[in-house]
């Protein structure tokens, strides 16, 4: 693993700024990398990695920098729940832990540095400083990962009944009988005009 500072020159690249969610999203990585004991995430142990971010925020760019997780990589897995927290597993061991940063953090930062008026660089400057404790809530979970959520996964792609468009990853549903692609069997997030 690199140190806190080299990561964060990593994500301020990768971001485009380095801004508070870049430090919570270092750390928060940082620790999980560690609670697990993965100490090469994107060399040796690139393989062992799933990473759930549960935010697409500025601290989901840094966790993909400092864990090597990306959703092209399909080692990237998005939960839209709006919160800041991540879930790391170790596809050798299965283990896993999930880590979402405290709400008191953000009080903690402005009674840490009440100096600073800004309050990206207030809570930047805390979220370095800050104990892992304070800033963190940490817990052990199980996550089941079916074959077709591993990276690696080789499977048949099936065509929908409906729109004739190939779908991989198991992603097809069946609906009276025929085999769909989710938006066919009614998710659309689009209005075709
Ligand atoms: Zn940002
Ligand atoms: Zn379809």
């Amino acid at each position: 693993m690199l140190s806190l500072n080299e990561y964060l020159a990593e994500a301020e690249i990768a971001h485009g700024h380095l801004c508070a969610g870049q430090v919570l999203g270092v750390r928060l990585a940082m620790l999980g990398l560690a609670k697990l004991g993965i100490e090469d995430p994107r060399g040796k142990d690139r393989k062992r990695l799933v990473t759930f971010v549960e935010i697409d925020r500025c601290a989901t760019d840094a966790i993909s920098v400092v864990t090597g997780c990306r959703l092209g990589k399909r080692a990237l897995k998005f939960r839209d729940w709006g919160k800041m927290a991540a879930t790391f597993v170790d596809l050798e061991t299965g283990k896993a832990i999930r880590i979402a940063a405290k709400e008191s953090s953000k009080k903690l930062a402005r009674e840490m540095h009440p100096e600073i008026e800004s309050k990206n660089q207030q809570q930047m400057l805390a979220y370095r400083e800050m104990k892992d404790d304070d800033l963190f809530s940490t817990q052990w979970v199980k996550v089941e990962l079916p074959p077709e959520e591993f990276p690696g996964y080789k499977g048949d792609r099936i065509v929908c009944a409906q729109c004739g468009e190939g779908i991989n990853f198991r992603r097809e549903v069946e609906r009276a009988g025929r085999v769909l692609c989710r938006a066919c069997a009614g998710e659309r997030y689009y209005k075709v005009l």
